[in-house]
C-alpha cells in the first residue's frame, strides 16, 4: 500500500517542521505549503489524502480555502486553531472542515486526529458496513443493526432521540461534531438553532451511559463547539 499523503498548509515554520517530522516518522508522505494559494495548487496537482490547515495564512483566510476546496473535493481537512477561538472552529467545521486541533498540541493528539479523519473518509468512500459493524469503546458496544446499546454488558434504554444522537456521534467517533450538525442531523433541517434541547438530551444520555457524568469516558464536551465520542477501538 502506498503511503498516505498529508498536506500541511501553515506559515509558521516551527509548527510546519514539528508536524512534518512527526508525520514522516509515522510513515506519512508530507507536502508543504506556506500560503493558501500554494496550498490550493498542491491540492489540485497532488491530491493529498488529508489536509492540515492553519486558518491565519498570509495571503488568505483559511475559511475561504475550505469553502473553495469543498466545491470540488471531500478530502478531509483538519484545522489548526488557536486555543480560545471557539467561534472560529465552529465556522470552519460548518464550512466543511472535518476536525480541528488546538495549538499547542502534542504528537499523539495530532496522530489521533489524522487517523480518525482518514478512517472516516475511507469508510465514506468504500465501506458500506459503516452502519452495520458495531461501535466499540471500553465497555460500550453499539449495534447499529439492532439499535442496541450495551455498557458493561448491561442493555441501556435510550429514547429514539437519544439513540439518534449517540448513533450519529458513534458513526463519527473520534471527530468533533458541532452542535448545529447534531441538531440538523437528529431533528432535521428545520431544527431550532437552540442548543438547549441537545444539552438536556446529552445530560440524560450521560446519566444512562457514564459512571460519572461529570467525568465522561464515552462522550466528551468540546466547549463552545460540540461533542466528540471516544474513538472506535476496531481497526
Ligand atoms: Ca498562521
Amino acid at each position: 500500500m502506498s503511503k498516505c499523503s498529508v498536506l500541511i498548509i501553515e506559515d509558521e515554520k516551527n509548527i510546519q517542521i514539528f508536524m512534518g517530522k512527526v508525520l514522516k516518522r509515522h510513515d506519512y508522505r508530507v507536502l508543504y505549503a506556506d500560503t493558501g494559494s500554494l496550498g490550493l495548487e498542491v491540492i489540485c496537482s497532488q491530491c493529498p489524502d488529508i489536509i492540515l490547515l492553519d486558518l491565519g495564512l498570509p495571503d488568505m483566510n483559511g475559511d475561504d480555502l475550505i469553502r473553495e476546496v469543498r466545491t470540488w473535493s471531500s478530502t478531509p481537512i483538519i484545522v489548526i486553531s488557536a486555543r480560545t477561538a471557539e467561534r472560529e472552529k465552529v465556522i470552519a467545521l460548518d464550512l466543511g472542515a472535518d476536525d480541528y486541533i488546538t495549538k499547542p498540541f502534542g504528537t499523539s493528539e495530532l496522530l489521533a486526529r489524522i487517523r480518525a479523519s482518514l478512517r472516516h473518509s475511507n469508510r465514506l468512500r468504500t465501506d458500506s458496513t459503516l452502519y452495520i459493524r458495531p461501535y466499540k469503546h471500553g465497555g460500550m458496544i453499539l449495534d447499529f443493526s439492532k439499535r442496541l446499546l450495551r455498557v458493561n454488558n448491561e442493555e441501556i434504554h435510550l429514547t429514539p432521540i437519544e439513540y439518534k444522537i449517540v448513533a450519529y456521534l458513534a458513526q463519527n467517533s473520534g471527530k468533533v461534531i458541532t452542535y448545529s450538525a447534531i441538531l440538523s442531523n437528529v431533528w432535521g433541517p428545520y431544527a431550532d438553532g437552540d442548543n438547549k434541547i441537545l444539552r438536556v438530551n446529552m445530560a440524560n444520555i450521560r446519566r444512562k451511559i457514564e459512571d460519572d457524568p461529570a467525568q465522561p469516558k464515552y462522550i466528551f464536551t468540546e466547549v463552545g463547539v460540540g461533542y466528540r465520542m471516544a474513538e472506535d477501538e476496531e481497526e
